[in-house]
């Protein structure tokens, strides 16, 4: 039997990036996660990136080494990765969070200098706080 895994990591833009490498990124993610059984979240915004990743280990891992290599982006840091028995995504092959859009209860919520930096939060800040964005958003998040 496969394990489920999830992965949490957070990274920054790399300089050049431009909104249409984002719609690429956005593009190719939900392609691939829907035939490969990944599902997650993505949030963005001009300091970096905040992702969450849910699947097989074995593909998860995969993707997360081409992740690592990507040009788009520099400091991938992982924040967590641990077995899971349920997925929080499971609708979701990747939904898109533009950090600028989150209310700032929840910003204050899950950070200490209530605004968006990934690098600022611990495993468990950086989960909660996509977690319950997708939940309050399930209606409207695009999948
Ligand atoms: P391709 O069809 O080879 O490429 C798709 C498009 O991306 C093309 O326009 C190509 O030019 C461009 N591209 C590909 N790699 C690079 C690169 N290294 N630098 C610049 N442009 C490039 N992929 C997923 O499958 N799932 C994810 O959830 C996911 N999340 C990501 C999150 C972030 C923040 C970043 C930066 C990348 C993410 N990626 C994700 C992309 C991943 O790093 C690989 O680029 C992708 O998985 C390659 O898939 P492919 O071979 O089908 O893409």
């Amino acid at each position: 039997m496969k394990t489920m895994v999830r992965l949490v990591y957070a990274s920054r833009m790399a300089s050049g990036v431009v909104h249409d490498d984002l719609s690429d990124i956005l593009q190719t993610s939900r392609r691939n996660n829907e035939k490969q059984g990944i599902t997650g979240a993505l949030c963005y915004s001009a300091v970096g990136f905040l992702q969450c990743l849910e699947g097989s280990s074995d593909v998860i891992n995969k993707l997360y080494g081409s992740i690592i290599r990507d040009a788009r982006h520099v400091d991938v840091t992982l924040l967590a990765y641990c077995d899971i028995h349920q997925r929080i995504f499971a609708k979701w092959a990747m939904a898109y969070i533009r950090a600028d859009e989150v209310e700032s209860l929840i910003l204050r919520k899950y950070s200490a200098q209530c605004t968006f930096d990934p690098f600022a939060m611990s495993a468990e800040q950086a989960l909660g706080f996509l977690a319950e964005i997708a939940v309050e958003r399930e209606a409207s998040l695009t999948k």
